[in-house]
């Protein structure tokens, strides 16, 4: 593009963009073109006010110095190291720094690139453990209806966004999936858990007793439910679905791709909900979304089952040209060091009653027929146009980025999650930037 600043539809052309309204877009431009802490900078030069960390990654905020200082670093000292037979140093002291604030048990890390590999990766490891272990019978996997796990065909299996399998023939076989959670109207403006729904979970044990337990390998969920709107998790439900796994011997993941790194104010939704799942998926806030790295932790019970054999033999069929990637390492362990410096793992925890009492201020709007939120997370369900769903959203969306600030939109559902440094003045300015679009009547 000769001039960022004067984009045509032509000089858009080539890159086919992901999840996008490619042709609308390409009319209209929106273009980032620099950012720092909270805020995005267009290229039309105005500044917006990230509400939603990128895409739920910039946990640590913009362009932050120790970040990008250790990936130049490490740009300079070591920028490949081949992953396999192989290794150098920061992979596994980040491996070490990662367990060292997961729940305890979850001891090991196998590293990818992207949340969606975190999740293929867990699948296969949920299945090759119970081949070791003897038991290979076990090949189904359960996931969720509204779960979403990445866009490989592992994640689109398991997950349960129509939209998102409906054109990819017959996915993985031996999948099912359990109900949503979401329990319209009888929930409606719920702070926190949501007091009806807990006994969805038991529509896993028909599922189990379906297929008969000894098929079945691995359940997969995201603790709450960030792409298909925010659906929190209701009371009881997630300790209840560990109850059912553990019952039948069947393994439990927690994606917590969005959830991982301070989003509801400790390091891992496992432990605010206090639920051990035996595998957790991570990626994004890993290296603060700045460079691609994900993370799938697993207990010792599953690493130490892979174990066994002769030495010299690889244990585990799968991994990645740059798993471990030694610029990603860095970035990832500056991240954690920023995260610690200023207590960002934790923060969500200090400043959810503000947020939360900022975001139901907006009860009042005209269409917002509901209002949910945890940690530093938040939605606003809007009634769909008669005809034209996800329209209302959309247009709120737009008007957003117009005004200066950034949201993300699922459906005719708002969903905010901005950086973990945000200040009561930013919640402030969000708010009041929302409610100005919303109050007329979009
Ligand atoms: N799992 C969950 C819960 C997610 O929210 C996402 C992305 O938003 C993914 C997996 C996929 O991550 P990626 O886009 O990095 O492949």
């Amino acid at each position: 593009m000769s001039d960022r600043l004067n984009a045509t539809p032509n000089d858009l052309r080539a890159f086919w963009m992901p999840f996008t309204a490619n042709r609308q877009f390409k009319k209209e431009p929106r273009l980032f073109v620099g950012a720092k802490d909270m805020y995005y900078t267009t290229h039309d030069g105005r500044q917006v006010l990230d509400g939603t960390a990128g895409l739920w990654c910039v946990n640590a905020g913009h362009c932050r110095p120790k970040i990008t200082e250790a990936i130049r670093q490490q740009a300079g000292e070591l920028d490949y190291a081949p992953a396999f037979q192989l290794g150098h140093p920061k992979a596994f002291e980040l491996a070490n720094r990662l367990v060292d604030i997961a729940s305890e048990g979850m001891d090991h890390v196998l590293y990818t690139n992207s949340g969606s590999e975190s999740v293929e990766t867990a699948l296969k490891v949920a299945l090759a453990y119970h081949r070791v272990k003897g038991n290979g019978s076990r090949f189904r996997l359960i996931g969720r209806e509204r779960g979403y796990h990445g866009v490989n065909f592992g994640g689109i299996s398991v997950g349960g966004i129509v939209s998102n399998r409906k054109m990819f023939g017959t996915l993985l076989t031996g999948v099912d999936h359990m109900p949503h959670t979401h329990v319209p109207g009888k929930n409606a403006f719920t702070r926190g858990e949501p007091e009806h729904g807990g006994d969805i979970a038991s529509e896993l044990e028909r599922i189990v007793t379906l297929h008969d337990p000894s098929t079945i390998a691995a359940v997969i969920v995201e603790p709450v439910a960030g792409s298909t709107g925010v659906l929190i998790p209701p009371k009881g439900y997630l300790q209840k679905l560990r109850e059912i796994c553990t019952k039948h011997g069947i393994l439990l993941i927690f994606d917590e791709v969005i959830t991982g790194f301070g989003r509801l104010g400790t390091p891992f939704a496992a432990q605010y909900y206090d639920v051990k799942p035996d595998m957790i998926t991570t990626a994004k806030g890993l290296t603060n979304g700045v460079i691609p790295m994900g993370a799938v932790f697993v207990t010792s019970e599953i690493h130490d089952a892979f174990m066994q054999g002769p030495e010299h033999m690889i244990e585990f069929f799968h991994g990645y040209t740059y798993s471990g990637n030694p610029i990603a390492s860095a970035a990832a362990l500056a991240t954690l060091d920023t995260y610690k410096e200023e207590g960002l793992l934790t923060r969500a925890a200090e400043l959810s009653d503000y947020w939360a009492d900022a975001l139901h201020s907006l009860k009042d709007c005209p269409n917002v027929i509901d209002i949910r939120n945890t940690g530093l997370i938040g939605a606003i369900e809007l009634d769909p146009i008669a005809g034209e769903p996800t329209k209302r959203a959309f247009t709120a969306f737009l008007k957003a980025y117009e005004k200066g600030l950034l949201i993300r939109t699922t459906g005719d559902i708002i969903a905010l999650s901005p950086p973990l440094i945000i200040e009561k003045h930013h919640i402030d300015e969000l708010f009041g930037k929302l409610r100005d679009i919303l109050q007329n009547n979009i």
